[in-house]
């Protein structure tokens, strides 16, 4: 719940530079379509307390598949709730565990989006900080490796997505979704401590 509530606080705070980024090389909107997703996940989480973590990302899947209009939507909605599954009903994690969700999560968005690593999407940031995080169980590490994951889109040319109808003129500036999601793992590392 606090991962979640940090997420949409910090959401609220980075709306416009996500907005920004989003301006560069697509329609303006990745920071509005996520802070509305997210300002609807605090509502929902206010008015009832989900029985387990599972649970809780699935409503959070939901609230976002259901809210948040654009690609982001589906694709952070399908990641909450296939991590959910592999979550089950169980009641604790260690960070190794949660990595190991979170794979699954990562699967689901390869799924539906057919993306793979250097496409210039939020997978840059998401595998390698997913990766690290199942397989050293350190969230600070894995947050690092999603900020450098981020970074690391800057010179790629966007092969998915709006960016891609760019073309090389998407080249020079950072995926808004790698930003989105080098900021969920910052708030992982902040509610972790
Ligand atoms: P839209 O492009 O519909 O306006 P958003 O602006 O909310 O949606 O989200 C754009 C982000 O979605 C991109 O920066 C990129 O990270 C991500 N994205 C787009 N297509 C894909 C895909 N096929 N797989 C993974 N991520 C994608
Ligand atoms: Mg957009
Ligand atoms: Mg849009």
């Amino acid at each position: 719940m606090a991962w979640m509530r940090c997420i949409q606080e910090r959401l609220a705070q980075e709306r416009a530079e996500l907005d920004h980024l989003d301006a560069e090389i697509g329609d303006g909107d990745h920071g509005s379509n996520l802070s509305r997703g997210f300002a609807k996940v605090a509502e929902k989480l206010g008015e009832r307390v989900p029985e387990s973590p599972g649970a809780l990302l699935k409503e959070v899947a939901m609230t976002l598949i259901g809210t948040v209009g654009g690609a982001s939507g589906p694709l952070y909605g399908t990641f909450f709730l296939e991590t959910a599954k592999a979550m089950g009903a169980s009641a604790a994690f260690s960070a190794a565990e949660l990595g190991r969700c979170l794979t699954s999560g990562v699967a689901g968005i390869q799924r539906l989006g057919k993306a793979n690593a250097g496409d210039k999407t939020m997978l840059d940031a998401l595998i390698p900080a997913v990766d690290v995080l199942a397989s050293q169980g350190d969230v600070a590490a894995a947050a690092q490796s999603a900020q450098d994951g981020r970074a690391a889109t800057i010179p790629l040319q966007a092969r998915k997505g709006r960016a891609s109808y760019l073309g090389v003129r998407s080249i020079g500036h950072a995926d808004p979704g790698a930003a989105s999601a080098a900021l969920l793992f910052a708030c992982l590392v902040k509610v972790a401590r």
